[in-house]
């Protein structure tokens, strides 16, 4: 699948932040983006130099978290399994995060 409409969305995001702030070009982008929203970062790479080629992207990518509502214990959940870390408990609350941030532009 090709993320070229991914690379256009950041692009978007990069730009109204560029306005906001006065610049009048961009040379760099970074983003977090989570690591389950299933982008193929380095296919993103690839498709965003062709969208933006005078533009290096830099992308971080982010593990998700979870919460153990029995013993609140912060852990870093494995795919397929939402069990906590510490004690076991399935009432884990997985940690809301953004499928891609903008963390800065140049
Ligand atoms: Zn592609
Ligand atoms: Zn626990």
């Amino acid at each position: 699948m090709h993320e070229v409409h991914t690379a256009k969305n950041i692009l978007k995001m990069a730009k109204a932040e560029a306005d906001l702030r006065g610049l009048s070009s961009i040379r760099s982008i970074r983003v977090r983006i989570g690591a389950w929203t299933g982008i193929d970062i380095d296919h993103l790479r690839h498709d965003f130099q062709t969208v933006a080629p005078t533009i290096s992207l830099h992308v971080e990518p982010v593990e998700p978290s979870a919460r153990c509502e029995d013993c609140g214990a912060d852990f870093e959940p494995k795919p397929g399994s939402l069990n906590c870390d510490k004690c076991g408990s399935r009432k884990v609350t997985l940690n809301q995060e953004k499928d891609i941030e903008l963390v800065g532009v140049e």
